[in-house]
């Protein structure tokens, strides 16, 4: 059996006047996120993670923010492409963790949702979508409330 390791990171701004959107689930916030997508940080973190462990290039590749056929774009809908993109090559997801980096808004009474919904795109089970959340002690752009950073990790095999 052949298994990779993928990781990605990715940052987004806040702004005011868009609904802030994180793994598919949009949260009550005064701000959003800014980006030619829905700017679903998290989720944008877990596709470069799955390309990187199928050795593809990553999401400005294939979604370039030039495209305005991506414009408010939902990002688990282009998860969803990058799945079946990997599935192609023969890959399976064994299981994948994601770290949010936010001082507002407070994540954990999503993280539930936002696993079914990353699971569903995945078609994975939900126990194989970690998700953890957690602040920078006020600490830098995130501790200034400036933007919200994700990571995540997955891992693929395929062959037996
Ligand atoms: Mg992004």
């Amino acid at each position: 059996m052949e298994i990779r390791v993928g990781q990605g990171i990715d940052v987004h701004p806040f702004c005011e006047g868009r609904a802030l959107v994180l793994g598919g689930v949009t949260i009550p916030s005064d701000r959003g996120l800014e980006g030619h997508s829905d700017a679903d940080v998290l989720t944008h973190a877990l596709m470069d993670a799955l390309l990187g462990a199928a050795g593809l290039p990553d999401i400005g590749h294939f979604f370039p923010n030039t495209d305005e056929t991506y414009r408010n774009a939902r990002s688990i809908s282009l998860l969803e492409e990058v799945h079946s993109e990997i599935k192609e090559q023969g890959w399976s997801i064994s299981n994948c963790d994601i770290t949010v980096l936010a001082e507002i808004p407070k994540i954990s009474p999503h993280i539930e949702a936002m696993k079914d919904i990353l699971s569903t795109a995945l078609e994975i089970s939900p126990d194989r979508v970690g998700i953890k959340a957690t602040t920078t002690e006020k600490l830098g752009a995130v501790g200034r409330r400036e933007g919200i950073v994700a990571s995540a990790v997955v891992l693929l095999f395929r062959g037996r």
